[in-house]
């Protein structure tokens, strides 16, 4: 009943009472969304609240838009639903960062083929004037949503292929880039608007809106290439922004309110997690988003070091020593997700809380390998949210702390990145672990680098104790320690 509501009158373009209230209820939605996922109680609710309103605006798109052929829809939606669910069961958490990477290509290539349909075919997206030329506000609107689009495609796609290993993670530094880049960026601007007057059938009209499109998939390349080592959290958002705003484009092209509220809410809030994440890091939100401008040419990941050296301890030396302290924080890092120590983690914190110890998780905002990580896997394994801090609010503790407890971290507890400016996190925020009376540092060798790929002077400090071996191996034999 109320679908045959909907789809009642519903000319493309004109605007239906029920479908815009029904936009503006999944427009509600999202934005509850973002506010659950703003904190771990309430993030699970948040999901829910998305969900719905994704279903709502689904639905009503589906009845209210004239659909050629629903039953190719269904199939798509059916095999890509298929494909997603497949993947999103099967990937490593570790691998997250890529997979995110991928499906914001997708989203830009999305946008890419919208833009080129709506170019091929104005007729049907109804976007042609009285004159039967395309309007000039929706050449606007296809060059925008095809460039930011491409961009998006071409600059995941080497975000993808940096994370996943498939080509080095260290800066691609091309000589004059930033003139490269500016003046492709001018080019693709001053198409848009040559684009957008031409009258129709004047010379280059056509190829114009290819050019546009041919251009920004290169800058989409050529901004990413640059950037390395630790700045990638920062580029995986910003793309996750520029996604947004691709498909905010195209619901203006395809007259799809629901489309253009949810591109701006992903835009918006992309961009500003980009902006925390550069606070955070302390980088330059700029020189992020202007591909590396500043980066320094090599992370060096390569280069030989120098032996020193270290105290090495056992699962039993750090249970002894755990059981005597008063208060120790603990600082998880990417290896935690490699291991998969988490749950153990918890183990041990409920075994040193027994013993009367006061337990903190310090969480550092880009530990692991995509914002938010350590949160979830530390949530999954059920870690009480009142003992799990952030670096702002728990970094003045480190001086009262009796063990400061690393586990899979390293950069984010780096002291270069207060003291070293030829390093690559020079600048980043990083937690005084040394200041720590005594500190326990689990990895599997002394070789392994953190994401960087440097040095960290507190592997050879008086008071750190190296504890190598697998990180969940290593917890779970000093919990068998702790329990005896
Ligand atoms: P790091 O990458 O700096 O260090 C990881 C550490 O874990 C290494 O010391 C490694 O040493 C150890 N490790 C790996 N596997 C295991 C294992 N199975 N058991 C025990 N230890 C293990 O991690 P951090 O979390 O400190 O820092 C995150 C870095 O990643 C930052 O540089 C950040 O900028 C970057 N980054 C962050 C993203 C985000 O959004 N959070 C996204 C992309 C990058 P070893 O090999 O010897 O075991």
């Amino acid at each position: 009943m109320m679908l045959s509501f909907l789809a009642s009158g519903t000319a493309h373009g004109a605007v239906n009472p029920f479908a815009a209230l029904a936009y503006l209820v999944s427009g509600v939605l999202f934005i509850l969304a973002l506010r659950g996922l703003s904190h771990p109680t309430t993030s699970r609710a948040g999901n829910r609240y998305g969900m719905a309103g994704m279903l709502i605006a689904m639905v009503t798109t589906l009845v209210t838009h004239d659909i050629a052929n629903i039953g190719e829809i269904g199939t798509a939606i059916l095999l890509g639903g298929i494909v997603g669910f497949t993947i999103a069961r099967r990937i490593a958490m570790t691998d997250m960062p890529q997979l995110v990477a991928a499906f914001h290509s997708l989203v830009g290539l999305a946008a890419v083929l919208v833009a080129a349909a709506a170019f091929l075919n104005p007729d049907a997206f109804g976007i042609l004037d009285a004159a039967g030329q395309i309007l000039t506000v929706s050449r606007v609107e296809l060059s925008l949503g095809a460039a930011i689009g491409a961009i998006t495609f071409s600059g995941s796609v080497i975000a993808f292929a940096k994370l996943n290993g498939n080509m080095s993670g260290a800066p691609i530094m091309l000589p004059a880039r930033h003139v490269i880049n500016l003046g492709t960026l001018v080019a693709i601007l001053g198409m848009t608007a040559l684009y957008a007057v031409s009258p129709e059938g004047a010379a280059g009209e056509g190829w114009l809106f290819w050019a546009i499109l041919a251009a920004a998939f290169i800058i989409g390349f050529l901004l990413i290439i640059p950037i390395g080592g630790a700045d990638m959290p920062v580029v995986v958002s910003m793309l996750n922004s520029y996604s947004g705003w691709a498909a905010a484009a195209m619901g203006f092209t395809l007259g799809n309110t629901a489309m253009i509220i949810t591109g701006a809410l992903v835009g918006s809030s992309g961009a500003i997690l980009s902006y925390i994440m550069c606070k955070a890091m302390n980088r330059s939100f700029i020189s992020v988003i202007a591909g590396g401008f500043g980066a320094a040419a090599d992370t060096g990941g390569g280069e030989a070091r120098e032996q020193r050296p270290y105290k090495q301890g056992s699962a039993d030396d750090a249970a002894f020593m755990l059981k005597q302290a008063e208060n120790v924080i603990i600082i998880p890092g990417y290896g935690m997700a490699v291991a998969q120590a988490q749950h153990a983690l918890r183990e041990m914190g409920d075994l040193l809380k027994k013993e009367g110890v006061n337990v903190k998780y310090a969480i550092h905002p880009v530990a692991g390998r995509m914002p938010g990580h350590m949160n979830v896997l530390l949530a999954e394994a059920n870690v009480p949210y009142d003992e799990v801090f952030e670096l702002e609010d728990i970094n003045s503790e480190f001086a009262q702390c009796d063990v400061a407890f690393i586990i899979g971290a390293n950069d984010v507890v780096n002291p270069a990145a207060k003291t070293d400016k030829t390093s690559p996190i020079y600048g980043m925020p990083v937690f005084d672990v040394d200041k720590a009376k005594q500190v326990f540092f689990i990895k599997r060798s002394m070789g392994g680098v953190g994401y960087a790929g440097v040095d960290n002077d507190v592997f050879y400090m008086d008071q750190t104790m190296m504890l190598l071996a697998d990180a969940k191996k290593m917890v779970e034999e000093i919990n068998k320690a702790l329990d005896h």
